[in-house]
């Protein structure tokens, strides 16, 4: 094997690559006094880096807020299929209170009034 790309060792080390991959790299990197001294590097900067998480609570906060976004927009064309829904009812509702006799108003002022109560 040629000696992996700086881009490879650092994704070997962040989880990015196969394990098949990672693994032929860190093989690699045993035998190989250079690749060895980069991949301790890209481990330690990955090591920094779970430092600073456990350190900054504001990221963890960040995410959450993602989150939520993201939720929310997968959550709007729902809402926009349950209004269409509902301006709909509302047009049968007034088509057959204008269509109706008065036997209709009469029973849906009796449901109104018997709901208010
Ligand atoms: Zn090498």
């Amino acid at each position: 094997m040629r000696h992996p790309s700086a881009g490879q060792l650092e994704a070997s080390v962040f989880g990015w690559l196969p394990e098949a991959e990672a693994r032929e790299i860190r093989a690699h990197a045993a035998n190989c006094a250079k690749c060895e001294s980069a991949l301790r590097q890209e481990e330690d900067v990955q090591r920094r880096l779970g430092l600073l998480r456990a350190n900054e609570p504001r990221i963890e906060v960040a995410e959450r807020v993602v989150d939520r976004l993201r939720q929310t927009e997968r959550r709007k064309p729902l809402l926009r299929s349950a209004r269409l829904a509902g301006v709909a009812l509302a047009l049968v509702a007034a088509g057959l209170l204008l269509a109706s006799n008065g036997n209709l108003r009469r029973t849906v002022r009796r449901l109104g009034a018997s709901v208010l109560t």
